[in-house]
């Protein structure tokens, strides 16, 4: 994604090198936008031993695996990001999160950057409501997870990390 125009005037940015990094500047106030990530509080849901995938309902990627999350609010930690997220994309409460990683991630091919939060979550018991950003949920045995079938790689390296965790005998805890 190529931003053409400042948020600030309206004016037409410029690509600059500052501090050894690109930046876009506008040419008519000198406001710069610096690209930074958009932080994503993002759940590796577990429940005997299984792992919940949903399926996008929306762009980008959408038809493909996806791990529930979504971003932060303004004012909101990813902690209590993370809540809202699942109970608006699951209707359930978190029994127990974990810090898992942070995975760095663009939304979409050439999309903006993301910074992904990523927790290692168990639900309060109870059925499952689906929100609308997702179209089916599953929950996939850890040796069967569909990797061809998750389009962002921060999720398959995340859920990748998870399993290297259980093979190797760590992260059993609650
Ligand atoms: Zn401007």
């Amino acid at each position: 994604m190529t931003y053409r125009f400042c948020m600030a005037c309206g004016g037409r940015l410029r690509r600059v090198r500052q501090e050894g990094l690109d930046r876009l500047r506008c040419r008519r106030c000198g406001w710069i936008f610096y690209g930074n990530p958009i932080p994503a509080a993002v759940a590796l849901v577990v429940r005997a031993g299984r792992v919940l995938l949903g399926r996008r309902a929306n762009a980008p990627y959408r038809g493909t695996w996806d791990l529930p999350g979504g971003f932060l609010e303004a004012g909101e930690t990813p902690e209590r990001g993370l809540s809202r997220e699942m109970r608006e994309e699951l209707g359930a409460r978190i029994r127990s999160a974990r810090f898992l990683g942070f995975f760095h991630e663009t939304y979409g091919p050439g999309g903006f950057p993301i910074l992904a939060v990523v927790y290692r979550v168990r639900l309060a018991p109870g059925p499952l409501r689906r929100g609308s950003d997702v179209s089916e949920l599953r929950w996939f045995p850890r040796r069967e997870l569909p990797y061809r079938g998750i389009a962002f790689p921060s999720v398959r390296r995340a859920l990748a990390r998870f399993v290297a965790h259980r093979v190797r005998g760590k992260g059993r805890g609650k």
